[in-house]
C-alpha cells in the first residue's frame, strides 16, 4: 500500500488527506502551523451542489460543517433601496460555509477512529523546507527527511512545494484591490432591518451595489453578520491606479480603521441598516488582505510531487471556485491513485490526474478573470 506525504493541513491538503484515506491509503500530512482553524484564511465559502454531494459521500459531519443552503439573495443600492434586478436564484443545493468550520469538520473525518481506510496522521508545528520529487522525500525544517510513495503539494499560495519544480519561478501582477471581512456582533441591533430579515430568513445573503463596490452580507454563526467585499485600493484611495503587485502593506497605509471609513463613504447614508453595522463594527472584527502577486505556476507535477489547491492554482480570496476545486480535485486524486497502483507507475498516475484538472481550472479561472491571465 502506498504510503503518502501531503505538505499542508489548508482545506486542499485535508480534503485530498480524506479522499486517498478513504481510497485506503496510508496518509501522512505535515502542516506547519498548529492548526488553529481561526488561521484558515478568508471567511465564507460557497459550494456547488456537486462538490456538496462529494462531502456527504465522505461523510463530513454537517453538523461540524454547518453549510447554509441558500434559498434567496437580496440585492439593494448603496442607500439600502431594493436592487433595481432580483440576483437569479441560485440553482438548488448551493450553499454557503464558514470556512474554518468547513476546515475543522474536514479533519474530524480525515482522523477519526472509525470510518473506510486508516485515520490520517496530522504532523504539526512541522515545516517542510525542501522536496526531492525524485526520490519521494520531503525534508523538514529541522533537516529530517521523510519518504512518501506519492508527495501531495497543498502548501498553499506561497508554497515551497511549487518552487521544487523549474518553470515555476514567474509571476503575474495581481490587481490592486484588498478583500476584506467584518464579523459584526449584532448584539443590541436587533431591530436593524436587516438583521430581521437575517432572523426571518437565514438561508439567504445579501447583495449591497455602490459605486465600484460589491458587499456581501451572510449570517453562519448565530450573533454575527459577515460583510465581505473587495476594495480597488488604487482608485479609491486617491492614489495611483496603477498600483499593482504590492506586498507591502505599510507602504499603502492601509489599516482597519481606513478601510472602515472608506466602506461608510460608500455605504454611509444617514437611516441606512447597513451603516448602523458598519458603524458597529470593532477594528478587531475587520479582517483583510492584500493581494500579492500571482504565482504563475506552468508545472502540477514531476515524477512523485504533485501540487493541489492553490499551490497548484492560486484563486484570489475574492474568486469563489478556490475551495471547490480544491475539494473536486481531491476527489479525483482518490480515483487517479487506487491503492492497488504499482509504486512505479504512481508518476504517470499524477501527470495523468493533472491533465484534465488543469484544463479545467484555466477555464474557471478564465471565467472569473476577463481582464487579466489565469495562472
Ligand atoms: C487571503 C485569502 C482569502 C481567501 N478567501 C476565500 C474565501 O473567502 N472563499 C473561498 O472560496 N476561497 C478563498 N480563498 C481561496 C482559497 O483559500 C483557496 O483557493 C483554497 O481554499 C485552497 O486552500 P489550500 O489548502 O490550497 O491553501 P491554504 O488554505 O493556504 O493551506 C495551505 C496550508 O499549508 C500550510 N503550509 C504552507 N507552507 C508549508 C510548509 N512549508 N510546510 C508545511 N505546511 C505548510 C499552511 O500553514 C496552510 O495550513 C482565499 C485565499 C486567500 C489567499
Amino acid at each position: 500500500m502506498p504510503q503518502i506525504i501531503i505538505v499542508g493541513a489548508g482545506l486542499a491538503g485535508l480534503a485530498s488527506a480524506l479522499s486517498l484515506r478513504r481510497a485506503g491509503h496510508k496518509v501522512q500530512v505535515f502542516e506547519a502551523s498548529q492548526l488553529g482553524f481561526r488561521d484558515t484564511e478568508g471567511t465564507i465559502a460557497q459550494i456547488g451542489p456537486k462538490v456538496n454531494d462529494i462531502l456527504k459521500r465522505w461523510g463530513v459531519d454537517a453538523a461540524v460543517a454547518r453549510p447554509v443552503l441558500i434559498k434567496a439573495v437580496s440585492e439593494f443600492d448603496h442607500d439600502g433601496a431594493p436592487g433595481a434586478t432580483e440576483e437569479a436564484p441560485k440553482p438548488p443545493g448551493w450553499c454557503y460555509y464558514q470556512r474554518s468550520r468547513l476546515h475543522e469538520a474536514l479533519l474530524n473525518s480525515a482522523t477519526a477512529p472509525t470510518g473506510s481506510g486508516h485515520p490520517v496522521e496530522i504532523i504539526s508545528g512541522m515545516k517542510i523546507s525542501a522536496i526531492d520529487p525524485e526520490a519521494g522525500l520531503v525534508i523538514s525544517q529541522e533537516g529530517q527527511a521523510y519518504h512518501g510513495d506519492a508527495i501531495i503539494g497543498a502548501d498553499g499560495w506561497h508554497s515551497i512545494s511549487r518552487k521544487t519544480l523549474p518553470l515555476n519561478d514567474t509571476t503575474i501582477p495581481a490587481p490592486a484591490k484588498v478583500t476584506i471581512h467584518l464579523n459584526v456582533d449584532i448584539s443590541g441591533h436587533e431591530q436593524n432591518q436587516i438583521v430581521q430579515r437575517f432572523r426571518l430568513q437565514p438561508e439567504r445573503y445579501e447583495k449591497w451595489c455602490g459605486a465600484n463596490i460589491e458587499l456581501k452580507l451572510y449570517s453562519v454563526e448565530p450573533g454575527t453578520i459577515l460583510v465581505d467585499t473587495v476594495l480597488p485600493v488604487g482608485s479609491t484611495s486617491g492614489k495611483s491606479s496603477y498600483m499593482f503587485g504590492y506586498t507591502n502593506l505599510a507602504e499603502l497605509d492601509i489599516c482597519e480603521e481606513y478601510l472602515k471609513d472608506e466602506l461608510l463613504k460608500v455605504f454611509g447614508s444617514a437611516n441606512s441598516p447597513l451603516k448602523e453595522l458598519l458603524d458597529a463594527a470593532e477594528y478587531r472584527d475587520i479582517q483583510f488582505w492584500f493581494y500579492p502577486n500571482l504565482p504563475h505556476v506552468q508545472e502540477w507535477a514531476f515524477r512523485r510531487l504533485v501540487l493541489i489547491g492553490d499551490a497548484a492554482h492560486p484563486f484570489l480570496p475574492c474568486e469563489p471556485p478556490g475551495t471547490s476545486q480544491s475539494i473536486t480535485g481531491a476527489d479525483a486524486l482518490a480515483e487517479a491513485l487506487r491503492s492497488d497502483v504499482e509504486m512505479d507507475h504512481i508518476p504517470e498516475h499524477l501527470a495523468a490526474w493533472v491533465i484534465p484538472r488543469k484544463e479545467r481550472v484555466k477555464t474557471i479561472q478564465g471565467m472569473e478573470r476577463n481582464d487579466w491571465p489565469s495562472t
